[in-house]
């Protein structure tokens, strides 16, 4: 017999594990997006927490990558470039991602890494903010973001001879000025999930002349993104996390249309060149977002991210985000029921408007803990030093994985405690 838990919500539900699964199961017959998780490879039994790090596999990847990869390649050959539409799927594929990050065609190239187009672009900004005035030499760096992206800024810095501006997202309105060129933001930070508002940055920013970059590795699938709506100026988002393209995917550049032929790009290779095939000595910046190209496509990876978009098709996203809410807001209901007192302190704030798609909390040993889940088929991570990451991939998962991992995590943390191992 499972331990009796106290019941601390005090809504007036059941809150004892029975009840919390009945809610469970309420809500994944009553979910409008269930049956998508039949469109991905996952196992049954596995509670899969980590699609904000590597998104599962889409069940029509395998035979599509089989057909690129014997047909396209295999038999086609080099005239697959042109016959099998190689050459412009950065663009074709960027087009197939823009509704979900809501923009406009013919402003999102995939290519290259999440780090690379973060170094891209932050140069690039950087280079247009100065172009546009002399003083606005300064770049504005969330201070909590993802290392890869801090690095890169400072190394763009250095680059451009601009000033580095640790600032924290809760204090850019104020840290804006007629210095500030080029504002570097997270959507969703990745440790703690907190989402921050992309519209009211946005317009702090151009209201104060300053250009915006947007990262939305942990925001592009996650929930509706609205770039052009909010007249962001640049972004960068992952491909293998939330868009489930596979390890290593390419990700994805968005610059506005009004911006696009005023960058100059650091990476200016020939892909991004007006006329590739002239082979001309001089370089010559392409047109609209082919000039954020630089090398030959990694077109394996890049038909698999094409391919695993395939299962957005008719899919709401505000739907997306209803579930994505409920999911995280179900996960932190059943800990604040099962968990003893004061064995985590969440991280990722209550507030729906504030949330992303994942939960993060702290306990101790985090690590042990992450493992001793993981052992028990719960996957999620851990970041240190004691930071347990939850991702709640909408599409294919389920209430009932968010209880099963709540209901694990509580026992862990129970046990650490010293308590209810009866
Ligand atoms: C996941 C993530 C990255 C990943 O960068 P890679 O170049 O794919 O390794 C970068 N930035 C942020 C904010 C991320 O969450």
């Amino acid at each position: 017999m499972r331990h009796v838990v106290p019941q601390r919500v005090a809504d007036g539900r059941d809150t004892s594990v029975a009840g919390l699964a009945a809610r469970a199961a309420a809500a994944d017959t009553a979910d409008p997006l269930a049956h998508l998780r039949d469109q991905f490879d996952l196992d049954e039994e596995l509670v899969y927490l980590d699609g904000n790090s590597l998104g599962a596999l889409p069940t029509s990847v395998p035979s599509r990558l089989r057909e690129v990869v014997e047909q396209e390649w295999g038999r086609g050959l080099i005239r697959s470039w042109r016959d099998a539409g190689w050459w412009d799927a950065p663009e074709r594929v960027g087009d197939r991602i823009a509704p979900l990050v809501g923009a406009a065609p013919g402003q999102i190239v995939v290519g290259d890494s999440t780090s690379i187009n973060v170094f891209r672009l932050t140069v690039a900004g950087l280079r247009a903010a100065v172009g546009r005035d002399p003083r606005r030499t300064e770049l504005l760096v969330d201070g909590t973001t993802f290392p890869t992206d801090g690095y890169l800024a400072e190394s763009a810095a250095r680059l451009t001879g601009a000033t580095l501006v640790p600032c924290h997202p809760s204090e850019l309105v104020d840290r804006l000025d007629d210095r500030t060129g080029l504002v570097l933001l997270n959507h969703v930070d990745y440790r703690t999930g907190e989402l921050w508002d992309l519209p009211a940055l946005t317009a702090a920013a151009r209201g104060a002349g300053a250009l915006t970059l947007w990262d939305l590795s942990h925001s592009a699938g996650a929930l509706p993104v609205g770039l052009d709506r909010a007249e962001v100026d640049l972004a960068v988002g992952c491909g293998y996390k939330y868009l489930n393209g596979g390890p290593g995917a390419p990700a994805f550049c968005y610059a506005s249309s009004d911006l696009q032929d005023r960058l100059d790009q650091p990476l200016a290779g020939w892909c991004s060149h007006a006329d590739p095939f002239g082979m001309e000595p001089e370089y010559r910046a392409a047109k609209g977002a082919t000039r954020l190209r630089t090398g030959t496509p990694e077109i394996l990876s890049l038909l698999s991210l094409d391919a695993a978009l395939d299962v957005w098709a008719d899919v709401d996203l505000a739907e997306v985000r209803r579930k994505s809410l409920a999911l995280t807001d179900f996960f932190v209901s059943c800990l604040d029921a099962l968990a003893p007192p004061g064995s985590f302190r969440l991280l990722t704030p209550r507030e729906d408007g504030r949330r992303g798609s994942q939960v993060a909390l702290e306990c101790d040993d985090a690590r042990a803990v992450m493992a001793t889940l993981e052992r028990q088929g719960v996957i999620g991570d851990h970041r240190p030093p004691n930071v347990c990451r939850f991702g709640f991939a909408p599409l294919y998962t389920r209430f009932v994985d968010a209880l099963t991992a709540a209901d694990a995590l509580s026992t862990c943390l129970r046990a650490r405690v010293g308590i209810g191992r009866a």
